[in-house]
Protein backbone atom coordinates (compact mmCIF):
# COMPACT_ATOMS: atom_id res chain seq x y z
CA UNK A 1 0.00 0.00 0.00
CA UNK A 2 1.21 3.56 -1.18
CA UNK A 3 2.38 5.96 1.78
CA UNK A 4 0.18 8.19 -1.02
CA UNK A 5 -2.90 6.11 -0.28
CA UNK A 6 -2.11 5.72 3.47
CA UNK A 7 -2.15 9.62 3.70
CA UNK A 8 -5.20 10.44 1.76
CA UNK A 9 -7.14 7.66 4.48
CA UNK A 10 -5.14 10.01 7.23
CA UNK A 11 -6.95 13.47 5.83
CA UNK A 12 -9.98 11.72 7.85
CA UNK A 13 -7.94 12.09 10.83
CA UNK A 14 -9.25 15.40 12.62
CA UNK A 15 -6.89 17.55 15.22
CA UNK A 16 -9.22 17.56 18.08
CA UNK A 17 -11.14 20.56 18.87
CA UNK A 18 -10.55 21.56 14.57
CA UNK A 19 -11.98 20.68 11.62
CA UNK A 20 -8.45 20.56 9.64
CA UNK A 21 -6.66 17.12 9.30
CA UNK A 22 -3.66 15.90 10.99
CA UNK A 23 -2.31 15.96 7.01
CA UNK A 24 -3.26 19.11 6.45
CA UNK A 25 -1.68 20.60 9.76
CA UNK A 26 1.49 19.09 8.56
CA UNK A 27 1.54 16.49 12.19
CA UNK A 28 2.39 13.05 9.76
CA UNK A 29 6.24 13.13 9.56
CA UNK A 30 6.72 9.46 8.02
CA UNK A 31 4.81 6.94 6.42
CA UNK A 32 6.47 3.21 6.13
CA UNK A 33 4.74 -0.30 4.81
CA UNK A 34 7.43 -2.59 4.97
CA UNK A 35 6.97 -6.76 5.68
CA UNK A 36 3.52 -6.73 6.65
CA UNK A 37 3.96 -3.70 9.34
CA UNK A 38 2.86 -0.18 8.76
CA UNK A 39 4.11 2.77 10.76
CA UNK A 40 3.08 5.94 10.97
CA UNK A 41 5.22 8.64 12.48
CA UNK A 42 3.29 11.82 13.87
CA UNK A 43 4.58 14.74 15.63
CA UNK A 44 2.64 16.97 17.91
CA UNK A 45 3.33 19.72 20.04
CA UNK A 46 1.04 19.87 23.35
CA UNK A 47 0.52 20.04 26.44
CA UNK A 48 -2.92 18.06 27.01
CA UNK A 49 -2.71 14.52 27.13
CA UNK A 50 -5.97 13.78 25.43
CA UNK A 51 -4.65 15.10 22.15
CA UNK A 52 -2.28 12.34 21.56
CA UNK A 53 -4.49 9.72 22.81
CA UNK A 54 -7.61 10.43 20.79
CA UNK A 55 -5.40 11.05 17.44
CA UNK A 56 -4.38 7.69 18.46
CA UNK A 57 -7.66 6.05 18.32
CA UNK A 58 -8.55 7.59 15.68
CA UNK A 59 -5.65 6.88 13.22
CA UNK A 60 -6.11 3.14 14.23
CA UNK A 61 -9.99 3.82 13.73
CA UNK A 62 -8.88 4.60 10.18
CA UNK A 63 -6.28 2.36 9.39
CA UNK A 64 -7.02 -0.79 11.05
CA UNK A 65 -9.86 -1.79 8.87
CA UNK A 66 -7.67 -1.28 5.14
CA UNK A 67 -7.45 -4.97 3.36
CA UNK A 68 -3.72 -5.99 3.71
CA UNK A 69 -2.46 -3.61 6.26
CA UNK A 70 -1.05 -6.36 8.49
CA UNK A 71 0.38 -4.43 12.36
CA UNK A 72 -0.78 -0.95 11.88
CA UNK A 73 1.45 1.06 14.32
CA UNK A 74 1.04 4.67 15.04
CA UNK A 75 3.82 6.11 16.89
CA UNK A 76 3.09 10.07 18.35
CA UNK A 77 5.61 12.13 19.82
CA UNK A 78 4.93 14.82 22.10
CA UNK A 79 6.80 18.12 22.07
CA UNK A 80 6.44 19.92 24.69
CA UNK A 81 8.22 23.36 23.83
CA UNK A 82 6.93 26.25 25.22
CA UNK A 83 4.60 28.41 23.22
CA UNK A 84 7.00 31.74 22.54
CA UNK A 85 10.16 29.65 21.65
CA UNK A 86 8.10 27.16 19.02
CA UNK A 87 5.60 29.54 17.80
CA UNK A 88 2.84 27.48 18.43
CA UNK A 89 0.05 27.80 21.00
CA UNK A 90 -1.47 24.59 22.75
CA UNK A 91 -3.74 24.35 19.82
CA UNK A 92 -0.96 24.17 17.31
CA UNK A 93 -1.62 27.40 16.03
CA UNK A 94 1.23 29.21 14.70
CA UNK A 95 1.68 33.04 16.34
CA UNK A 96 3.77 35.27 14.54
CA UNK A 97 6.92 36.33 15.77
CA UNK A 98 7.08 39.84 17.40
CA UNK A 99 3.15 40.57 17.89
CA UNK A 100 1.69 39.87 20.93
CA UNK A 101 -1.47 39.66 20.46
CA UNK A 102 -4.02 39.16 17.56
CA UNK A 103 -7.12 40.39 17.21
CA UNK A 104 -9.88 39.55 14.80
CA UNK A 105 -12.32 41.74 13.31
CA UNK A 106 -15.27 40.26 11.72
CA UNK A 107 -18.69 40.42 10.98
CA UNK A 108 -21.23 37.65 9.38
CA UNK A 109 -22.16 40.18 6.48
CA UNK A 110 -20.41 42.48 4.21
CA UNK A 111 -21.05 46.38 4.79
CA UNK A 112 -21.81 46.38 8.17
CA UNK A 113 -18.93 48.34 8.90
CA UNK A 114 -16.25 46.04 9.97
CA UNK A 115 -13.53 47.62 7.91
CA UNK A 116 -14.20 51.45 9.75
CA UNK A 117 -14.49 49.18 13.41
CA UNK A 118 -10.39 47.88 12.34
CA UNK A 119 -9.52 50.75 11.32
CA UNK A 120 -10.47 53.15 13.89
CA UNK A 121 -10.11 51.10 16.47
CA UNK A 122 -6.37 50.10 15.41
CA UNK A 123 -6.03 53.74 15.25
CA UNK A 124 -7.74 54.70 18.97
CA UNK A 125 -5.27 51.44 20.31
CA UNK A 126 -1.95 53.10 19.17
CA UNK A 127 -3.68 56.25 20.42
CA UNK A 128 -3.01 54.32 23.71
CA UNK A 129 0.84 54.30 23.10
CA UNK A 130 0.79 50.72 21.53
CA UNK A 131 2.57 49.64 18.69
CA UNK A 132 -0.22 48.98 16.12
CA UNK A 133 -0.56 46.68 13.27
CA UNK A 134 -3.48 46.29 10.77
CA UNK A 135 -3.60 43.86 8.00
CA UNK A 136 -7.07 43.81 5.67
CA UNK A 137 -7.23 40.06 5.22
CA UNK A 138 -10.55 40.84 2.56
CA UNK A 139 -8.82 40.13 -0.67
CA UNK A 140 -12.22 41.01 -2.31
CA UNK A 141 -12.83 43.98 -1.06
CA UNK A 142 -9.76 45.71 0.38
CA UNK A 143 -10.02 48.77 1.97
CA UNK A 144 -7.33 50.03 4.10
CA UNK A 145 -5.60 51.18 1.51
CA UNK A 146 -8.39 53.82 0.75
CA UNK A 147 -9.25 54.37 4.49
CA UNK A 148 -5.57 54.99 5.34
CA UNK A 149 -5.05 57.68 2.53
CA UNK A 150 -2.10 55.55 1.09
CA UNK A 151 -1.02 54.44 -2.49
CA UNK A 152 2.35 53.78 -1.82
CA UNK A 153 3.88 49.94 -2.63
CA UNK A 154 5.15 48.08 -0.55
CA UNK A 155 9.34 46.85 -1.03
CA UNK A 156 10.38 43.95 0.65
CA UNK A 157 13.14 43.85 2.89
CA UNK A 158 17.15 41.43 2.08
CA UNK A 159 14.83 38.45 3.77
CA UNK A 160 11.98 38.67 1.42
CA UNK A 161 9.71 39.80 3.43
CA UNK A 162 7.03 42.53 2.80
CA UNK A 163 7.86 45.95 4.43
CA UNK A 164 4.45 47.14 5.76
CA UNK A 165 3.13 50.81 4.96
CA UNK A 166 3.07 53.30 7.74
CA UNK A 167 0.59 55.63 7.73
CA UNK A 168 -1.07 57.55 10.94
CA UNK A 169 1.66 55.54 13.19
CA UNK A 170 0.41 52.32 12.49
CA UNK A 171 1.95 49.54 10.54
CA UNK A 172 -0.47 48.52 7.29
CA UNK A 173 -0.78 45.67 5.08
CA UNK A 174 -3.87 45.20 2.46
CA UNK A 175 -4.32 43.31 -0.74
CA UNK A 176 -4.65 47.12 -1.77
CA UNK A 177 -1.70 47.77 -2.01
CA UNK A 178 -0.14 45.53 -3.91
CA UNK A 179 -2.98 46.18 -6.74
CA UNK A 180 -2.24 47.32 -10.28
CA UNK A 181 -4.87 50.98 -10.39
CA UNK A 182 -8.02 49.34 -9.05
CA UNK A 183 -8.70 46.05 -10.93
CA UNK A 184 -11.00 43.64 -9.04
CA UNK A 185 -8.33 40.49 -7.61
CA UNK A 186 -9.95 37.18 -8.84
CA UNK A 187 -8.32 34.53 -6.25
CA UNK A 188 -10.32 31.52 -5.61
CA UNK A 189 -10.20 30.02 -2.56
CA UNK A 190 -7.28 27.79 -1.87
CA UNK A 191 -5.05 29.97 -3.64
CA UNK A 192 -6.74 32.89 -1.42
CA UNK A 193 -6.11 31.60 2.06
CA UNK A 194 -2.69 30.93 0.81
CA UNK A 195 -2.41 34.85 0.04
CA UNK A 196 -3.61 35.36 3.54
CA UNK A 197 -1.62 33.02 5.35
CA UNK A 198 1.97 34.65 3.41
CA UNK A 199 0.10 38.22 4.29
CA UNK A 200 0.59 37.67 7.49
CA UNK A 201 3.86 35.43 7.61
CA UNK A 202 6.05 37.08 5.45
CA UNK A 203 5.15 40.40 6.52
CA UNK A 204 8.26 41.93 8.49
CA UNK A 205 5.73 43.08 11.25
CA UNK A 206 8.33 43.76 13.89
CA UNK A 207 7.67 44.61 16.99
CA UNK A 208 4.36 44.78 17.50
CA UNK A 209 1.78 45.28 20.91
CA UNK A 210 -1.43 44.32 18.95
CA UNK A 211 -2.07 42.76 15.51
CA UNK A 212 -6.06 43.72 13.60
CA UNK A 213 -6.84 41.49 11.64
CA UNK A 214 -10.12 42.91 8.97
CA UNK A 215 -11.15 39.28 7.76
CA UNK A 216 -13.24 38.93 5.03
CA UNK A 217 -17.17 39.22 5.54
CA UNK A 218 -18.59 35.88 6.04
CA UNK A 219 -17.79 32.86 8.01
CA UNK A 220 -16.30 30.30 4.97
CA UNK A 221 -13.34 28.37 4.32
CA UNK A 222 -11.20 31.37 4.10
CA UNK A 223 -12.53 33.34 7.45
CA UNK A 224 -11.99 29.74 9.24
CA UNK A 225 -8.57 28.85 8.17
CA UNK A 226 -7.76 32.42 9.15
CA UNK A 227 -9.19 31.66 12.53
CA UNK A 228 -7.41 28.27 12.71
CA UNK A 229 -4.40 28.45 11.70
CA UNK A 230 -3.29 32.08 13.54
CA UNK A 231 -2.87 31.93 17.01
CA UNK A 232 -5.93 34.87 17.82
CA UNK A 233 -6.16 35.72 20.64
CA UNK A 234 -10.14 37.19 20.50
CA UNK A 235 -12.41 38.20 18.28
CA UNK A 236 -14.83 41.74 17.99
CA UNK A 237 -17.82 41.33 16.14
CA UNK A 238 -19.04 43.40 14.13
CA UNK A 239 -23.26 43.99 13.08
CA UNK A 240 -25.81 46.80 12.45
CA UNK A 241 -28.73 46.48 14.77
CA UNK A 242 -30.60 44.70 11.23
CA UNK A 243 -31.96 41.69 11.99
CA UNK A 244 -30.85 40.01 9.13
CA UNK A 245 -26.97 40.85 9.83
CA UNK A 246 -27.75 39.88 13.97
CA UNK A 247 -28.07 36.32 11.88
CA UNK A 248 -24.97 36.47 10.14
CA UNK A 249 -23.44 37.62 13.48
CA UNK A 250 -25.02 34.79 15.40
CA UNK A 251 -23.07 32.47 12.62
CA UNK A 252 -19.52 34.71 13.45
CA UNK A 253 -19.98 33.85 16.94
CA UNK A 254 -20.17 30.08 16.90
CA UNK A 255 -17.50 29.78 14.45
CA UNK A 256 -15.09 31.56 17.13
CA UNK A 257 -16.28 29.53 19.39
CA UNK A 258 -15.53 26.23 17.63
CA UNK A 259 -12.71 27.24 17.57
CA UNK A 260 -11.69 28.14 21.15
CA UNK A 261 -10.79 32.34 19.81
CA UNK A 262 -12.42 33.94 22.96
CA UNK A 263 -15.28 36.71 21.68
CA UNK A 264 -14.31 40.09 23.51
CA UNK A 265 -17.12 41.84 22.44
CA UNK A 266 -19.73 42.93 20.09
CA UNK A 267 -19.89 46.18 18.24
CA UNK A 268 -23.32 47.37 17.23
CA UNK A 269 -22.74 49.97 14.14
CA UNK A 270 -24.93 52.23 12.52
CA UNK A 271 -26.96 52.36 15.48
CA UNK A 272 -28.85 55.48 15.08
CA UNK A 273 -28.41 58.68 13.12
CA UNK A 274 -28.51 61.83 15.46
CA UNK A 275 -29.87 64.88 12.99
CA UNK A 276 -28.84 68.42 14.38
CA UNK A 277 -31.64 68.39 16.66
CA UNK A 278 -30.67 66.06 18.88
CA UNK A 279 -33.81 63.34 17.58
CA UNK A 280 -32.42 59.72 16.91
CA UNK A 281 -33.54 57.71 14.60
CA UNK A 282 -33.14 53.66 14.52
CA UNK A 283 -32.54 53.57 10.51
CA UNK A 284 -31.94 49.73 11.06
CA UNK A 285 -33.86 48.68 13.95
CA UNK A 286 -33.13 49.85 17.77
CA UNK A 287 -30.96 48.40 20.11
CA UNK A 288 -30.31 44.90 18.09
CA UNK A 289 -26.93 44.50 19.03
CA UNK A 290 -27.61 45.44 22.66
CA UNK A 291 -29.70 42.08 22.75
CA UNK A 292 -27.86 40.13 20.93
CA UNK A 293 -24.87 41.17 23.37
CA UNK A 294 -27.16 39.83 25.93
CA UNK A 295 -28.45 37.21 24.20
CA UNK A 296 -25.41 35.29 23.48
CA UNK A 297 -23.45 36.41 26.38
CA UNK A 298 -20.59 38.52 25.14
CA UNK A 299 -19.66 42.15 26.48
CA UNK A 300 -21.24 44.94 24.34
CA UNK A 301 -18.18 47.22 23.65
CA UNK A 302 -19.89 49.80 21.79
CA UNK A 303 -23.47 51.67 19.66
CA UNK A 304 -21.45 53.48 17.17
CA UNK A 305 -23.83 55.87 15.83
CA UNK A 306 -24.53 56.26 11.47
CA UNK A 307 -22.40 59.49 11.64
CA UNK A 308 -21.28 61.31 8.15
CA UNK A 309 -17.79 62.27 9.41
CA UNK A 310 -16.89 58.76 10.19
CA UNK A 311 -18.13 57.86 6.30
CA UNK A 312 -16.11 61.08 5.23
CA UNK A 313 -12.92 60.57 7.24
CA UNK A 314 -13.20 57.13 6.15
CA UNK A 315 -13.02 57.70 2.58
CA UNK A 316 -10.34 60.54 3.39
CA UNK A 317 -7.87 58.62 4.88
CA UNK A 318 -7.57 60.10 8.21
CA UNK A 319 -9.88 57.74 10.45
CA UNK A 320 -12.78 59.51 12.85
CA UNK A 321 -10.69 57.93 15.55
CA UNK A 322 -7.66 60.17 15.20
CA UNK A 323 -9.56 63.28 16.32
CA UNK A 324 -9.43 63.91 20.11
CA UNK A 325 -12.38 61.82 21.92
CA UNK A 326 -13.22 65.30 23.54
CA UNK A 327 -14.19 66.59 20.00
CA UNK A 328 -16.26 63.29 18.36
CA UNK A 329 -18.15 61.03 20.19
CA UNK A 330 -17.61 58.24 18.06
CA UNK A 331 -14.08 58.82 18.55
CA UNK A 332 -14.59 58.61 22.22
CA UNK A 333 -16.31 55.34 21.75
CA UNK A 334 -13.75 53.76 19.56
CA UNK A 335 -11.18 54.73 22.63
CA UNK A 336 -13.54 53.12 25.17
CA UNK A 337 -13.56 50.53 23.12
CA UNK A 338 -9.83 50.25 22.73
CA UNK A 339 -9.20 50.40 26.97
CA UNK A 340 -11.89 48.08 27.20
CA UNK A 341 -10.14 45.09 24.93
CA UNK A 342 -5.96 46.55 26.22
CA UNK A 343 -8.19 45.38 29.79
CA UNK A 344 -9.09 42.06 28.53
CA UNK A 345 -6.06 41.07 26.55
CA UNK A 346 -2.94 43.11 28.00
CA UNK A 347 -0.31 43.42 24.99
P1 LIG B 1 -17.53 46.29 5.71
O1 LIG B 1 -16.07 46.25 6.00
O2 LIG B 1 -18.36 45.62 6.76
O3 LIG B 1 -17.92 45.87 4.33
P2 LIG B 1 -17.19 49.18 5.63
O4 LIG B 1 -16.42 49.49 6.85
O5 LIG B 1 -16.48 49.18 4.32
O6 LIG B 1 -18.00 47.84 5.83
O7 LIG B 1 -18.42 50.20 5.62
C1 LIG B 1 -19.37 50.21 4.57
C2 LIG B 1 -19.70 51.67 4.28
O8 LIG B 1 -20.37 52.23 5.38
C3 LIG B 1 -18.48 52.54 4.04
O9 LIG B 1 -18.78 53.46 3.04
C4 LIG B 1 -18.26 53.24 5.38
O10 LIG B 1 -17.65 54.51 5.22
C5 LIG B 1 -19.68 53.38 5.87
N1 LIG B 1 -19.77 53.34 7.34
C6 LIG B 1 -19.37 52.37 8.17
N2 LIG B 1 -19.67 52.66 9.44
C7 LIG B 1 -20.26 53.87 9.43
C8 LIG B 1 -20.80 54.74 10.44
N3 LIG B 1 -20.81 54.41 11.72
N4 LIG B 1 -21.33 55.92 10.02
C9 LIG B 1 -21.36 56.26 8.70
N5 LIG B 1 -20.88 55.50 7.73
C10 LIG B 1 -20.34 54.31 8.07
Amino acid sequence: MSPEFIKEALRNVRYPGFSRDIVSFGLVKDIRHENGVLTVKIEIQTKDPKIPEQIFKDCHAILDPLPDIGTVKVDIEIKDAPAAASGQDLQGKASIPGVKRIIAVASGKGGVGKSTVSANLAVALAKTGAKVGLCDCDLYGPSVAQMFGTTERPMANEHDEIIPIEAHGLKLMSMGFLLEDRSPVIVRGPMATRYTQQFLRQVAWGELDYLILDLPPGTGDIQLTIVQTVAVDGSVIVTTPQEMALIDARKAVSMFAKVNVPILGLIENMAWFECDHGQRYYLFGEGGGVREAAALNVPLLAQIPIDPQTRERGDAGTPVALIPAAEHPVAAAFEKVAAALAGRIPA
